[in-house]
Parts: structure tokens; C-alpha cells; sequence
């Protein structure tokens, strides 16, 4: 039988690689991005109790009521904007999912997809599959920032979306308020829509606030923005994350959401809707919850020989290893993990041409002793 590839250039992704490369050496995990501890106990408590009183069937397509009225809540207290529960808000099977459809829904064969990079690896393969041409833009390091000389230049009729991350996986850059209204100027006399990855949504830390996609009047009706719940209640492990866009994209939204998955996971819909309700503040503490391990993991290696680049979001801190290592990132970081215990993650599976700095990527959503023994470690490379 012959089998023609539908993404021949796609192997396993990084997160597999170096996850498993770690299991294997029994080295510290700070490469696939995940915590090392739990989601809150009243949250875990409310699963159990979901699954027996019963609720264990179909939810609704779209996503329990009760949750998407607690997605918008959320919305109007974290980012003071307002969201139409049931016009506007999906729920799906994680980000992941919210991403695929967003981009079926709206990408056809012959459109360009931009990517901004380095660019979380499920754009490109998803734009491919719609049979549209992924176009590549750096961002610029070492802040990372958008670079809208060159987004200026390939956007034309044929860009069909424009795909931003904020706060950015791998490099915790922020995207602000003033950068929306000049892509938003850029845009305005185009077609194209914008596809907003904004899963780290609450890991905007120094005292800054997140801008978010939906908050740009001009870009309101054209855009999705995609968050998830692994991110905000350490639950990565759940798959369960939403979609919000106005009524007719998310219309058009729906139509692939339904074929995909048809619907979530109704237990953890019931459990995430309660717990929101109950405790309406728990993602107003995550910022502070999480800028202390970014401290500390910096402070950790302070006298390593790792350059550390600034992170004013997510979960992860990039480290510059030239003075370490000629090495390219990914045979570096498969170097630091067999030999120093510690697995990263490299940057240019995320890029068209591999980024100009030797830059890794360290998750520290850990606990102290894990982010202990990975510094003891790092500091003797
Ligand atoms: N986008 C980005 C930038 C991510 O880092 C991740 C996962 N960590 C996702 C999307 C996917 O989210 P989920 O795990 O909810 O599918
Ligand atoms: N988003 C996670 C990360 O950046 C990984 C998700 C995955 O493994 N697919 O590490």
C-alpha cells in the first residue's frame, strides 16, 4: 500500500521528544510545559461529585450553560470586557482544539495563514491541512517583539488570518494595547481575521495587565481569541479550553467544533462551572503565584552560566547558552538532558529559520525541590 503523507515535513512534536528523552535519563522535566502539582483540591473534589450525581452524558454543543455564563464572568472581572455567553463563547477539548477549528473554520486551500515566530507548533500543521500557505515572520528577539515593517510586507489579498500569541509560548513576550491598535491599522484595509492564542491569558506578571484581542474595538468582530483551563487551574492534563469570537464567527466556528468533537467533557464542564462560581478570584492570584517561581528559578541560577532573557508572561524563562555551548539548540538541549538531567526545550522547531540567539526554553510551573534540583544541576553545566 502506498501512503502519501498529508504533512510529510511533521514528525513527533518537541513536547513528546524531550519528554520521553527525559523519562528515559531520569532527568528533571522543565521542557513540555505543565505543573508539578495539582489543581486546587475544591476543583478535583467537584469532578467526583459530578460523576456521582450522574452527570455523565452528552453536554450541550456548544458547552454547559453554566460554564460559559462563568467563561464570561470571568471575562468581564479578569479583563473587563464584555462577552455573550451563548453567541460567543464554545467550549472544546483545550486550546488545541479551539485552534484547529478556528483555523478550519475560516482557512481554505490557496489562503495564507502569517505565523509569527517562533510559533507554537500546532499553527503550521493545521494551516497545512486546510490547504493554506503558512507565511513565516519572525519576531524580533531578543524582546520578541512584532515586527510590523515585515508583517506589512507579506500581508495581500490572499492572507485569509493572522495568527498572535500573547502572552508567547516559548518566550513569554506580551503583546499590548498599542500593539493591537497598530495591527489593527495594518489591517484595516485587508480581509483577513485574526486568530488570537491567549491560553497564558493570566500570566502577565510586573504588575501589567493582559491585553487581549477582544479588547481592540476594530478588531472585535474579526477576531477568536482561544484560552484553556489546563493554564489557569493546573489541570493540563483535562483538555478542556474555549473559544471566543463574535456571533458570526463563532457560528462558523461551531460548524467544525461539532464535527470534531461534538461536545466536552460534561463532568469537568459541571466541576470547572462550580468551582468559577465558588471561588470567582482564584485566577487573580496566579499572576503573584507564578511570578514567585519565575524569581526564584532566576535567582536560582544567577551565578550559572545561563543568560537569562526578560519574561513578562507565561510559564516559561528562556536562557541564552553561548557561553556553555557551540551546539545547536536541539542537539543542546538533548545534551542537558542525557548528560545534566535537565530537559528544555529548543526554539527552532517553533521557527521557518532557526532563530540568531542559542536560546532553550524552562518551564518553572514547579514545586522549590523541583526547581532546586534543576538549578543545582543547570549551575554545574
Ligand atoms: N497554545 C499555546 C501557546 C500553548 O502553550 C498550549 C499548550 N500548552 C496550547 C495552545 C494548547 O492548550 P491545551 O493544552 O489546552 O490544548
Ligand atoms: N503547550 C505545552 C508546552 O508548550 C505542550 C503541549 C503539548 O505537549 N502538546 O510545553
Amino acid at each position: 500500500m502506498r501512503l502519501t503523507s498529508k504533512l510529510p515535513q511533521v514528525g513527533t512534536t518537541i513536547f513528546t521528544v524531550m519528554s520521553r528523552l527525559a523519562a528515559e535519563h531520569d532527568a528533571v522535566n522543565l521542557g513540555q510545559g505543565f505543573p508539578d502539582f495539582d489543581p486546587p483540591v475544591r476543583l478535583r473534589e467537584r469532578v467526583a461529585e459530578h460523576l456521582a450525581l450522574g452527570h455523565n452524558q452528552y453536554a450541550p454543543m456548544a458547552g454547559l450553560p453554566a460554564l460559559t455564563a462563568a467563561i464570561a464572568a470571568h471575562w468581564r472581572h479578569r479583563h473587563r470586557l464584555a462577552v455573550d455567553a451563548e453567541r460567543e463563547v464554545t467550549v472544546t477539548a483545550g486550546g488545541t482544539e479551539a485552534l484547529f477549528a478556528a483555523i478550519h473554520a475560516v482557512v481554505g486551500a490557496g489562503d495564507e495563514v502569517v505565523l509569527l515566530d517562533p510559533a507554537y507548533d500546532a499553527y503550521g500543521p493545521a494551516a497545512l491541512l486546510a490547504g493554506a500557505r503558512p507565511v513565516h515572520v519572525p519576531l524580533r528577539p531578543p524582546g520578541f517583539g512584532l515586527d510590523f515593517d515585515r508583517l506589512a510586507a507579506v500581508l495581500g489579498p490572499r492572507t485569509r488570518l493572522l495568527i498572535v500569541n500573547t502572552p508567547h509560548n516559548p518566550t513569554g513576550a506580551v503583546l499590548s494595547a498599542a500593539d493591537w491598535e497598530q495591527l489593527a491599522d495594518l489591517l484595516a484595509g485587508s480581509e483577513a481575521l485574526v486568530l488570537s492564542d491567549e491560553v497564558y491569558e493570566c500570566l502577565v506578571y510586573d504588575g501589567r495587565r493582559h491585553a487581549s484581542v477582544l479588547g481592540c474595538a476594530r478588531l472585535r468582530e474579526r477576531a477568536f481569541a482561544v484560552c484553556s483551563f489546563g493554564k489557569i487551574f493546573h489541570a493540563t492534563g483535562w483538555k478542556v479550553g474555549y473559544c471566543i469570537a463574535a456571533p458570526a464567527l463563532t457560528a462558523e466556528f461551531r460548524k467544525v467544533h461539532q464535527f470534531l468533537t461534538f461536545a466536552v467533557s460534561t463532568p469537568m464542564q459541571h466541576a470547572l462551572a462550580d468551582f468559577m462560581g465558588e471561588d470567582p478570584e482564584f485566577a487573580d492570584g496566579l499572576a503573584d503565584f507564578f511570578q514567585a517561581r519565575r524569581d526564584r528559578f532566576a535567582a536560582l541560577l544567577a551565578d550559572s552560566r545561563f543568560r537569562l532573557t526578560p519574561a513578562p508572561g507565561t510559564y516559561f524563562q528562556l536562557a541564552e547558552y553561548s557561553a556553555i555551548s557551540d551546539l545547536a539548540d536541539v542537539e543542546f538541549c538533548r545534551e542537558l538532558t542525557t548528560r545534566h538531567g535537565v530537559a528544555a526545550i529548543p526554539l527552532s522547531p517553533f521557527c521557518a529559520v532557526p532563530p540568531p540567539l542559542r536560546l532553550v526554553r524552562f518551564c518553572y510551573a514547579k514545586a522549590q525541590p523541583t526547581l532546586e534540583l534543576a538549578a543545582a544541576r543547570l549551575r554545574a553545566v
